[in-house]
């Protein structure tokens, strides 16, 4: 079987946006919608716990630069507790 990679041809011409990552803790509910989906693996679920008791979301280690703005955690977090804005680069 034949497998094709799609590379787009403009690929070394695109620049890639950086983010940089915005908690509210006491929003958190931990429901860890963030840390599942975010498409670099940004995020983790940290050991510290809100007012509520909820464990949430911290950047795991060494990949603080990693963000790259998709925004994917601020859409789907239902309590509008992360966001993130772009770093110029
Ligand atoms: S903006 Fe995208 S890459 Fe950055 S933390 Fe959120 S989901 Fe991850
Ligand atoms: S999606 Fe929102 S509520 Fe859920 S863990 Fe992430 S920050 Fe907390």
């Amino acid at each position: 079987m034949r497998v094709f990679a799609r590379t787009p041809i403009d690929l070394a011409e695109q620049r890639v946006p950086r983010g940089r990552v915005y908690l509210i803790p006491e929003r958190c509910k931990g429901c860890k919608l963030c840390v599942v989906l975010c498409p670099r693996k940004v995020l983790q679920e940290s050991r510290e716990i809100n007012a509520k008791g909820y464990h949430f979301p911290e950047i795991v280690q060494g990949k603080g630069e990693e963000c790259v703005h998709c925004e994917f955690c601020a859409m789907v977090c239902p309590e509008f507790a992360i966001f993130t804005l772009e770093v110029p680069t």
